[in-house]
C-alpha cells in the first residue's frame, strides 16, 4: 500500500518554521500582515476569510479585513486596493473571489502592487513565473511542489502529468514543474473528450490532479508506483453499501469531501498519495503565510 502523505503534518512543520521566522522579524520591528478583500457575502469567500484570519493569528501575523457591501462600485474597490498598496502594515493582499458581476477581477488584480500579490494573481507575477524568475508563487501549485520536495522527490527528467489547465492551479503547477526540469504534460477536459486521458496519465511518475471531478482518476489511469497529488475538492453524497443515500439525524442527506482521485483503489497501486481532506489544502494555507512572510522581508529590503 502507498504512503499516505500527511498534509496536516507537513503544514504543521511549515507553520513552526514560519513562527520561528516571524519571531526573528519581530525583533527587527517587522510584523507581516495579510489583508483580505471581499465584496459581497459569498459563502465560500467568507469561509476562506475566516480561515486566513485564524491562520494569521496562529503565527502572529497582523490581519486586516476589508469586507465591502455588494453594491460597492469598482472604482471604490480599486481605491481600497490602492490604500492597501500604500499601507506599510500590509505585506500581502488577498482578493477573495467571486466579486459581484459589476466588478472586474482584472481591474482589482491589476491594481495590486505585485510585491503584495501573495497568491500570484497579477499578470506580471505570472509572467515571472513563466520565465522561471523568482516570484511569490501561487499557493496551491506551490503547495504541490512543497509536498513533493518534503517527501524527497527529484523532479529532474521525471514524467509529470497535470490534469487540469486552469489559471490558478493547472497551468501554474505545470510551469513550476517545468521550471524544475521535469517532462511536463498538461491534460484537460478536451484531452478526456478526445479519449486520450488514460494514454497520458498512465505514463506519469508524478500525477497532479486538479479537475474538480470526484472519481475522475480511477486505478486503471495510474501507473504502478506513481506519486499522486490530488488537488480536487468535491462535496459528494454519502451512500451506503447498496448505493442508497445516508441521512443524518435530521433526515438530511449526509455529504463528505473527496478529491478527484478514487483514493481507496488508487492507494493500492501508487507509491504515495495525498488524501482529501488532509492533503494539499492544509499545505496551501501555509504557502499563503509563507508568501506574506517573504513579501514582508523583501519590502524591508531583507
Ligand atoms: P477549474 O474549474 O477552473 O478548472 C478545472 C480544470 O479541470 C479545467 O482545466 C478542465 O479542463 C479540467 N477538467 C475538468 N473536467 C475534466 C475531465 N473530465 N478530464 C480532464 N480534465 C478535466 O478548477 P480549479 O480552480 O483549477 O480547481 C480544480 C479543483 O481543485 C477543484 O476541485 C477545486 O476545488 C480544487 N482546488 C483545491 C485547492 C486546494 O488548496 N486544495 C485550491 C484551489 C482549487
Amino acid at each position: 500500500m502507498a504512503e499516505i502523505i500527511d498534509g496536516n503534518a507537513i503544514a504543521d512543520e511549515i507553520k513552526r518554521e514560519i513562527i520561528a521566522d516571524t519571531e526573528k522579524l519581530k525583533e527587527k520591528g517587522i510584523v507581516p500582515g495579510i489583508a483580505t478583500l471581499m465584496v459581497g457575502d459569498d459563502f465560500g469567500a467568507k469561509m476562506y476569510r475566516r480561515q486566513v484570519e485564524r491562520n494569521c493569528e496562529s503565527v502572529g501575523f497582523r490581519y486586516i479585513e476589508k469586507s465591502l457591501p455588494a453594491e460597492t462600485t469598482e472604482e471604490e474597490v480599486v481605491d481600497i486596493v490602492r490604500q492597501l498598496n500604500e499601507d506599510v502594515g500590509v505585506s500581502g493582499i488577498l482578493p477573495l473571489r467571486p466579486f459581484p458581476e459589476h466588478i472586474s477581477d482584472s481591474a482589482v488584480i491589476n491594481t495590486i502592487r505585485y510585491e503584495k500579490d501573495i497568491d500570484c494573481f497579477h499578470p506580471f507575477n505570472m509572467g515571472r513565473l513563466t520565465l522561471g524568475e523568482p516570484t511569490l508563487p501561487p499557493c496551491t501549485p506551490a503547495a504541490c511542489i512543497e509536498i513533493l520536495e518534503r517527501i524527497g522527490l527529484d523532479f529532474v527528467g521525471a514524467e509529470v502529468v497535470v490534469v487540469g489547465h486552469s489559471n490558478i492551479v493547472g497551468k501554474p503547477v505545470a510551469l513550476l514543474m517545468l521550471n524544475r526540469n521535469s517532462t511536463t504534460t498538461v491534460a484537460h477536459i478536451f484531452t478526456s473528450q478526445a479519449g486520450n486521458l488514460e494514454k497520458h496519465t498512465t505514463g506519469a511518475d508524478i500525477l497532479i490532479v486538479a479537475a474538480g471531478k470526484a472519481g475522475l482518476i480511477t486505478a486503471d489511469l495510474v501507473k504502478e508506483g506513481a506519486i499522486v497529488i490530488d488537488v480536487g475538492i468535491n462535496r459528494v453524497k454519502v451512500l451506503d453499501e447498496e448505493g442508497n443515500p445516508v441521512l443524518d439525524e435530521k433526515g438530511k442527506q449526509k455529504t463528505k469531501t473527496v478529491g478527484d482521485v478514487d483514493f481507496d483503489n488508487v492507494k493500492d497501486k501508487c507509491r504515495a498519495i495525498t488524501p482529501v481532506p488532509g492533503g494539499v489544502g492544509a499545505v496551501t494555507n501555509m504557502m499563503l503565510l509563507k508568501n506574506a512572510l517573504t513579501a514582508a522581508k523583501s519590502q524591508k529590503g531583507l
